[in-house]
């Protein structure tokens, strides 16, 4: 039997990134940066005004007060956006509103508050240092420099900056293209009637959504009964912009294991030693990696959880792929199989960790509402209450 780090390590070795693509700032959202982004113009681009209020020669209004106030003609009205370039003549005040463009001249901006707001000649009220509620062009950003580094994960506010700079694309670590199958003749879509003997699919569904959860693109979640023929064509229909496929079913020991049987040439089908999760395969179709994982819904789930989940998005260029691990205290003795890592659900709460549900591998009810998976060892076979056991936090 293969042990969980050496199916780990040959699963990570089939996920690879794509080459880098540029992508407009919409669709970028949530992707790492494939290259640093340099300021094409500095930030803000011009000086302006940081208020609503007058620019004036801050030698002109020095010693204004409300007992004396200084009076000085509007000669201009600046609304943000004016493209016109002004300049400010010594003993006049133009009146500007911010974010629009500080005339030549001005060393000032009086704040509106302190003026009674005139259009023709303002009556201002209080002196004004030299430079005050001016932000001067290149205080935030110098064209040339650099402003976004590769790796870097792209959040609203990156996207902010590069709108501001003026970018209407970056280049990213293009999302994983993923295609979901899978296969089960018992397998009906919800929402139709079930026949006796048939269940509702809940794997596809789970799957691209964990897909989806960890930022790559479900290509299509797709469907098979345990036919070999049925189960090709459904692969060759949706494989071809894949760059991963993900089975589940089908690979275990019984008959009718369609997955095993239509790709025995492809795929290694091997047994990992752990619980749930045993019957796992990994291998390439036509140049694709595929990784086929077990039919019971908690297996398939925790099987992505420890293979795939974290090199799917290392190969986006994740700054953190894997979830976040740690060690908490056991709140209850356990038992666990000797020979085998097992994965059980459990409810983190603080440092405190409780198994949540059997172990068996289609209690999904549990996993519903589990927040973490705890990992015990191989070699473990009782857990006694107050143990230290190390979990992975799926919250
Ligand atoms: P298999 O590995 O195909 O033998 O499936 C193992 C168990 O998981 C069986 O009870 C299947 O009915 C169930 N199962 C397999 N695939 C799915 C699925 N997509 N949705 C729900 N249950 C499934
Ligand atoms: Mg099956």
């Amino acid at each position: 039997m293969r042990t969980v780090e050496e199916h780990q390590a040959i699963v990570a070795g089939l996920i690879k990134a794509r080459a880098p693509q540029r992508l407009s700032l919409t669709d970028a959202l949530g992707l790492v940066l494939a290259e640093d982004v340099t300021a094409p113009l500095s930030l803000p681009g011009f000086d302006n005004s940081a208020m609503d209020g007058y620019a004036v020669v801050a030698d002109d209004v020095a010693g204004a007060s409300a007992e004396h106030p200084v009076l000085l003609p509007v000669a201009e009205d600046i609304p943000a956006g004016r493209t016109d370039q002004l300049t400010l003549k010594s003993g006049t005040a133009h009146r500007i509103m911010t974010g629009a463009p500080l005339p030549a001249g001005a060393t000032a901006v009086v704040p509106v508050e302190a003026t009674d707001g005139a259009i023709d000649t303002v009556t201002i009220r209080a002196t004004a240092k030299i430079g005050q509620h001016i932000r001067h062009a290149g205080e935030d950003v110098t064209a040339g420099n650099v402003v976004l580094r590769a790796g870097q994960l792209i959040t609203p506010a990156a996207l902010g900056l590069a709108a501001a700079l003026g970018l209407a694309e970056l280049t990213v670590v293009p999302r994983q293209r993923v295609l979901v199958m899978s296969t089960g003749t018992e397998l009906v879509a919800p929402g139709t009637p079930l026949q006796p003997g048939q269940i509702y699919e809940s794997n596809a569904v789970m799957l691209a959504a964990a897909i989806r959860d960890a930022g790559a693109e479900v290509l299509a979640s797709a469907m098979s009964g345990d036919d070999v023929d049925t189960f090709r064509a459904t692969l060759d229909r949706h494989a071809a912009d894949a760059d991963l496929i993900i089975t589940t079913g089908g690979v275990s020991a019984g008959a009718y294991e369609v997955v095993k049987d239509a790709l025995a040439e492809q795929v290694e089908f091997v047994k990992v030693a752990m619980q749930p999760g045993m019957p796992q395969g990994s291998g390439t179709v036509n140049g694709i990696p595929i990784i086929t994982l077990p039919g019971n819904p908690v297996s398939a789930l925790v099987s992505f959880e420890v293979f795939v989940r974290s090199p799917l998005r290392g190969a986006m260029g994740a700054p953190q792929p894997g979830r976040p691990r740690r060690t908490a205290v056991l709140t209850e003795d356990l038992t666990s199989p000797r020979g085998k890592r097992q994965f059980r659900r459990g409810v983190l709460t603080g440092d405190d960790v409780t198994s949540y549900g059997p172990p068996a591998s289609h209690h999904l009810r549990w996993l519903a509402s589990a927040n973490c998976l705890l990992e015990i060892g191989e070699d473990v076979i009782e857990l006694p209450a107050g143990s230290p056991v190390p979990v992975w936090d799926l919250s």
